[in-house]
Parts: C-alpha cells; structure tokens; sequence
C-alpha cells in the first residue's frame, strides 16, 4: 500500500518535501494556513505595485552551480530570467562617498585598496579567502544524515584546499573583521555594507556569498518571488500532490510514540503514516506537540541562539524611472533615524528599476528594510493598535522624506506605501517572533547540524529554516530533499528524482 505524509506548510520547504515524496512514490497532501504558496518566499500587490518581500538572490541560479540540477528537480528555473549584478551592494556617507561592493573579486578588491591603501594585508587576505571558495562546490546531492564513513572521507578530501581560509575566518565575525580595518571609512562602511546591526554575522559567510557573487551563481529571479514559489507549486501538482490551503494545523496527532495524522484548528483530523512540519519550529514543537517531545538540547536552541531578526519592511511605489540609480544602496546617516523603538545609523533601499514586471513603466517599487524589535511591536499592537499604525505612518513619512533629499521631488511622486512590522510577518507565516529567516548565520553557529527528528517520536520529521541555521531558499529546498532521502532510506526504497 502507498504510504501518505502529511506536509505542514507551503512553504518552499514544503512544496520541495512535497515534490520528492510524490518522485518516490509516496501519497503526499499539504497543509498550509495561507491561501498561496511560498510562506516568506512571496510577495504582494498595493495598487499598480508588487512589493516583493524575499528573493534579493538565489543561490544555484547558473547551470555551473552544484545546486542548479535541484532547482531544475523542482521545476524553479526552467524559464526563468535571472539577473547578475555587477555591483551587489553599495554604501554611501552623507557626502555621498560610495564603497561599492563589486560582484567581481578582482574588481572589489581594487576599488577597497583604493579606498584603503593602509589595509592592504587585510583587504587581500579577505578577498583571497573569497577568491578560494569561489572553486568550493558545496555537497548537496546526499543527506548528511545518510554519509558512511566512505562519504566522510570523500567530503573531507574535497575540502581540504578551502580549510585554510575555513580555519582563518569561521570564528571571526563582521564586527571584529570592520575593527581590523584602520581605514575608518572602510570599517564603518564595511560592517555598514556587509551585515547591518548583524554584528555577529561570520565572515567565512559573507565570503561564500561573495564567491557566489563572483561566479554569477546567485541572481535575482525576474518577476520575483512568489512566481518562483507558484513554479514549485504547479511542479508539486503535477506530480500528483495536493495542497489545502486556509487549513492551519493545530495539533499533530501522536498514539504510541509515532505520529499518526495532523488536526486542523477547525477541528478536522487527517491520517498519514508520516507527518512532516515544514511550518515554523517553536510552533510546531511547543503547541502542536505540546512540548512532549523535546531536550535540553532543543530547548536551548529556543532560548539562546539569536535569530534574523524580525524586520519593519517599508514598500514605495514611486510614479519615476529610476533607471541607472544603483539597485542596493546603504545610505549612513549623519543623525540616527528612529524605526519603532530602534535608532538606525543607516537606511538600506532596493530600488527595484531592474524588474520591470512589478510597476508599470516609468514607475518604480522601492523597499527599505530595517532590524527591529519584536516585542516592542507585538506589545504596540496589542495594547495600543491605533498607536501601532500611527507608528507605521510615521514610519513611511520619515522615509519618504528622507528619500527626498536624495531623489528631489519624490515626495510627491509616492503613490503607494506599505508598512509591515515584525508582527505582519508572524501572522502571515507563523514565523517565530516574527524572524523572516530562522537561524542567524554567526560564528557560533556557522555549520551547526541541528536533527530534523524529535526524541521519543517516530513517524515524524522536521524540514525548512528552523532546522537549517542560516535559512535561505537554497536550505529550505535541500533540507526537504534531505528528509525525504531520510524516509526512503528507512522504507528500504532507492531515492530518485526526475526532472520535468
Ligand atoms: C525579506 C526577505 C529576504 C530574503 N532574501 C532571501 C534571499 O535573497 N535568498 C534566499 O535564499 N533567502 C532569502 N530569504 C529567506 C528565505 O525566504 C527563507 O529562509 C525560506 O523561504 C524559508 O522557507 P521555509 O519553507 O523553511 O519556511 P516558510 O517560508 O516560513 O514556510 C513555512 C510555511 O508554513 C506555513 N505555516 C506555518 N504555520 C502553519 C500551521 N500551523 N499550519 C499550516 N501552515 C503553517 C506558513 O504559512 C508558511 O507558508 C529572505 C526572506 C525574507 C523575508
């Protein structure tokens, strides 16, 4: 008889565990609270505007990448457009002196030397280290759960050229790495440019994201995110899977020490010989399974390790072409701008001018993105909402006229404005404390493996950001592909994919 999961969320963790449990012959059915596909991968539409609220890039967006085949598994990018920048990022002071964070290493480490002849050792010993991994081919064709000690071997061998820069920068974080630089500009710009208040963000990190630049390997998907997210959709369906959307799951139902189905907060109850939560995993531990399955270990996580942290996310329409305005500008600001309870020394903008299918022409989506406090927002709106969207008003007013100084005359060319705060993006994706990410990437855990099973219970699996520290569409995808090789693995079947 064909064994049947139950999947808990589309996201693009869900639909990809949706996509390889239907290639291995499984009977699989989602669950999902939202009424579309892509939880945090998506995007919305005010007016003419589509606000897209993920992909900046896409890591494996070249067919060179290791991670492309997966992408093709998934039917992601047949099709699809992507853009390479040449400049990733830019970051520019009050007199509009620019670090520009070039795609090309070559190119980026001229122009830091420029800015900074003084930190030369420093400049090409961070940009050799990035030079290095851009030949690293990140291993991700078989579970590390699954590796035997031959598998082992095999992925030390081939890491063996990059454990130097490995060794050199894996416990070295974005702070520490701007205060090596005694070119104040380059220091402020640079921790300013890389990491925002992300202090403890790794380095080796932001060097494998660098690598991916220079490769060309991680472009922004014409269209944007939720067309991504609808391509995995449309794949998922026509390998025979379905989705349920509007059906949030409240309890995962448990007999025996397995997990036997799923119950909706309607009440409706779904049996499956496997459950799956690719929905958020404080949820999914502590309410669905009402904290029974848990340790130290897991509650730790849940307590200490720090997280993305929730974002106010600001939308523009602007009725201009901002055709030839650098894409990602970081402007450092002269007097800190307070966002909520939160000062910021900087504001960063997206000027969406290279993806025309989200304005009509000669109009422009403009996003800022600001770090902030969760439960200064959760506590706003709860007991003070008519506060709560005053303090959005306000928010967008600042911006706005902030923007004008720099792009004369926008303030009148703003047709739309959209604020979400950290509690918008809870409760559209159930995201915990409102974290669009998971995991933050720092030194401590850079490389941490977190277990996609819960102790004491059988029959059920974890998948997505909350298992993979770090996040990222890439993650969430491989870490769904990852537990269905788990369960075929288990079922004594041969993992195979196949690709439309
Ligand atoms: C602004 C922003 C920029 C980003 N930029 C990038 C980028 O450039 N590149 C990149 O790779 N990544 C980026 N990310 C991160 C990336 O989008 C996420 O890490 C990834 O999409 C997470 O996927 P997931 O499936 O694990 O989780 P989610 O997307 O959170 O999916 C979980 C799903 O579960 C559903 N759900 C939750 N609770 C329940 C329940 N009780 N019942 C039913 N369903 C439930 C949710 O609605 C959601 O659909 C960005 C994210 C944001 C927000």
């Amino acid at each position: 008889m064909t064994k049947t999961i139950s999947i808990i969320g589309a996201g693009i963790a869900g639909l990809a565990a949706g996509c390889y449990g239907q290639m291995n012959g499984y009977e699989t059915q989602i669950f999902e609270l939202h009424d579309q596909p892509g939880g945090v991968c998506t995007a919305w539409k005010r007016k003419d505007y589509t606000i897209d609220a993920c992909l900046h890039w896409l890591v494996g967006s070249n067919p060179k990448s290791n991670f492309y085949p997966l992408w093709e598994e998934l039917g992601a990018v047949q099709n699809r457009q992507f853009v390479n920048f040449e400049e990733f990022r830019r970051l520019e002071d009050k007199d509009g002196k620019a670090f520009i964070i070039y795609a090309d290493l070559d190119k980026l480490e001229k122009h830091m030397l420029e800015l900074a002849p003084e930190d030369k050792v420093m400049i090409k010993s961070f940009i050799g280290g990035a030079r290095n991994l851009t030949k690293f081919k990140l291993p991700v064709d078989k579970a590390p759960e699954l590796y035997t000690p031959f598998d082992a071997a095999k992925m030390l061998i081939g890491m063996i050229p990059y454990l130097g820069t490995f060794m050199k920068w894996r416990k070295v974080s974005t702070a520490e790495l701007a205060g090596w630089f005694k070119n104040p500009f380059l220091s402020t710009a640079f921790r300013g440019a890389f990491a925002g208040d992300m202090d403890d963000f790794s380095a080796f990190a932001m060097q494998m994201s660098l690598a991916w630049q220079h490769n060309q390997e991680a472009g922004y998907p014409l269209g944007g995110s939720l067309p991504f997210a609808k391509a995995i959709e449309k794949r998922y369906l026509q390998l025979g899977g379905k989705i349920n959307y509007k059906s949030p799951v409240n309890k995962i139902s448990v007999e025996n020490g397995k997990a036997v189905g799923i119950r909706l907060v309607d009440g409706t109850e779904h049996h499956s010989d496997v459950v799956i939560s690719a929905a958020d995993g404080h949820a999914t531990i502590y309410d669905m399974l009402d904290r029974k399955f848990i340790n130290d270990k897991i509650r730790g996580y849940y307590d200490k390790l720090p997280l993305f942290p929730p974002l106010v996310y600001v939308g523009l329409g602007v009725n201009r072409d901002f055709s030839g305005v650098p894409h990602e500008i970081s402007y450092l600001l002269d007097k800190p701008i307070t966002i909520g309870n939160k000062p910021h020394q900087s504001i960063g903008l997206t000027v969406y001018n290279y993806d025309k299918t989200l304005a009509k022409p000669g109009k422009t989506v403009l996003v800022a993105m600001f770090n902030s406090d969760y439960d200064y927002w959760k506590k706003l709106k709860t007991e003070n909402p008519k506060q709560y969207d005053e303090e959005k008003v306000k928010i967008a007013d600042q911006l706005i006229a902030f923007l004008d100084t720099k792009f004369p005359g926008l303030a009148k060319q703003v047709d739309m404005r959209d604020v979400s705060t950290p509690v918008t993006w809870e409760q559209y994706t159930g995201n915990w404390r409102g974290s669009y990410e998971g995991w933050l990437i720092t030194v401590k855990t850079f490389m941490m493996r977190m277990s996609k099973q819960l102790p004491g219970l059988g029959n059920f699996y974890m998948t997505g950001q909350w298992v993979e520290p770090g996040g990222g569409v890439p993650a969430a995808a491989m870490s769904a592909r990852n537990v269905i090789q788990i369960i075929c693995k288990q079922d004594k079947k041969k993992f195979s994919t196949s690709k439309p």
